[in-house]
């Protein structure tokens, strides 16, 4: 089942995105299709079914008012007990129109086609939801014997039961499977997002970074946002000396070194090849100034087991355009290495 160490709010929140739809669809269609019952009522009273119209009929207000939260809301957390609600209103639409019909016995029938939509909904569900929702037909059919006297209650039970058992266990192996699925989702985001040899960032998450369209960073990083482009001084020279098998190992060191450095919000981007993009949010330019100037210092001053080294860092601040932000740090990189490298330039205000 769900191990402890996976994230359940993002496993069901996975599994409710990938049904989403199918869900979206079996509840509106059940309600759609829902009122065609009236059709059966009037076969069972041999005339125009008038009592049970409005039964019929009502379900199409919660569908309205599911179909307008579907656009607002997409948190499983709300989206599926609201899927449920919806078609256990459609089973008491039916328990109310059975109220009226002069043979009780076909609600069973009707409570066969409840089980395959509840069948259905399971899918998007957390199996804990579903087995909860699904006991609760059987409940809704106990409840309502109270006062609707089915007159084969026991056949109704007997297939009843196993019907919520057997679908209750299907989803209890439907959620395994999806773990798989979601493993592999995760595994290939991750090799999408992260770089192999350094652990950090690749562009790839720059759409995450980004509001598209408006050239702004995404609102999620914060107001006050500082912008820090890094790189290794004379690399190539490490690379021809001590070969690039050590050069790797030179930035790897250096990223856990910069990493230390950084908030858990920070992001820390492989630009190119020995080139990094920082993104300090919530950061003012005196603040990543000091900051750069620590890391200058501490890769300098630090031993990578391959050779000493030294970066320099362009600083800026970002105003409201992430491009004059990152052209202005490129700037102030260009300026420390022309002005001798190991140093820390600031382009702001
Ligand atoms: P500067 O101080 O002007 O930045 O000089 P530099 O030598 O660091 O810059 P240059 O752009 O001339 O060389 C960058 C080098 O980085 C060349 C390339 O082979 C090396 N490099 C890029 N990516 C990797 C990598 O993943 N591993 C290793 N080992 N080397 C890399
Ligand atoms: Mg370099
Ligand atoms: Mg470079």
């Amino acid at each position: 089942m769900v191990t402890k160490e996976m994230d359940k709010k993002d496993f069901y929140q996975s599994k409710y995105d990938y049904y989403s739809r199918f869900a979206y669809l079996v509840v509106v269609m059940a309600c759609l299709f829902a009122p065609t019952f009236f059709v059966s009522d009037c076969q069972l009273f041999g005339r125009f079914a008038s009592e049970t119209v409005l039964p019929r009929l009502i379900i199409w207000i919660p569908m309205l008012l599911f179909m307008w939260l579907s656009k607002k809301v997409t948190s499983y957390k709300i989206m599926v007990p609201a899927s449920y609600a919806v078609i256990h209103m459609i089973m008491w639409c039916t328990i109310w129109a059975i109220i009226y019909l002069p043979d009780k016995t076909h609600a069973n029938e009707g409570f066969i086609i409840m089980h395959m939509l509840f069948f259905a909904m399971g899918f998007c569900a957390p199996f804990h939801y579903a087995v909860v929702a699904h006991v609760l037909v059987i409940v809704n059919i106990l409840v309502s014997y109270q006062f609707n006297h089915y007159e084969n209650m026991d056949i109704m039970l007997s297939l009843g039961i196993p019907c919520v058992v057997g679908i209750c266990a299907i989803h209890y192996f439907m959620e395994h499977l999806y773990e798989d699925h979601y493993h592999t989702a995760k595994k290939l985001e991750y090799i999408s997002m992260y770089d192999a040899l350094t652990g950090v960032l690749n562009r790839n998450v720059w759409p995450r970074v980004i509001e598209e369209g408006t050239g702004r960073f995404a609102p999620s990083l914060g107001k006050e946002i500082s912008v820090l482009m890094l790189d290794i001084d004379h690399f190539k020279y490490v690379n021809d000396t001590y070969g690039h098998i050590k050069g790797d190992v030179v930035l790897k060191e250096l990223t856990r070194r910069v990493g230390i450095y950084i908030k858990e919000k920070d992001y820390i981007i492989r630009w190119g090849g020995e080139e990094f993009l920082v993104i300090l949010t919530d950061t003012s330019l005196e603040k990543a100034r000091a900051l750069a100037e620590k890391m200058r210092e501490d890769v300098a001053r630090s031993d990578n087991g391959v050779c000493p080294i030294t970066i320099s860092i362009g600083v800026s601040k970002y105003k409201d355009s992430y491009k004059e932000a990152l052209d202005a740090a490129d700037h102030a990189l260009y300026r420390a290495k022309n002005s001798g490298r190991n140093r820390v330039e600031v382009i702001g205000d």
